[in-house]
């Protein structure tokens, strides 16, 4: 048997009922001059029918690109670029799995970070802005 904790077991039976897990939307995508339909996600940017690809393998999905405006020598330099992507038919160690491409110095070098990982990165940046706050805190005026 099964005990859920009082706050569950308090709703009608209604809304406990999982709903099916969201299918991606299927859009065009060209390969080799052949128009073929791929799944694509919510979170995907990417104009699948504006590039023709050589190989299925070449299809990655990308998310909308983020990045943190920094400060330097008097200009601005984008740092922390990031993004969600996927190459879901290449059978590689992911397994075509999404990722966080993580681009921290904004020169191109990236990172691949699965979700734990992206997860612990952003708590270290969290605790890391945290500090930054309680030095400027600190100045002297
Ligand atoms: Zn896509």
């Amino acid at each position: 048997m099964t005990v859920l904790p009082p706050t569950l077991a308090q709703q009608p039976a209604a809304t406990s009922v999982t709903p099916p897990p969201v299918s991606p939307r299927l859009v065009a995508a060209v390969v080799r001059g052949q128009r073929i339909a791929i799944p694509c996600f919510d979170w995907c940017v990417r104009d699948h029918s504006k590039e023709d690809l050589a190989f299925l393998e070449d299809l990655s999905h990308e998310g909308e690109e983020i990045a943190l405006a920094a400060p330097e020598f008097g200009g601005v330099t984008e740092v922390l670029v990031a993004s969600i992507r996927q190459w879901p038919f290449v059978n590689d160690e992911d397994r075509g799995l999404p990722y966080l491409g993580l681009d921290a110095t904004g020169e191109g070098e990236a990172e691949n970070l699965q979700k734990g990982a992206a997860l612990a990165f952003a708590d270290q940046l969290v605790a890391h802005a945290a500090r930054i706050r309680q030095l400027a805190e600190n100045m002297p005026d």
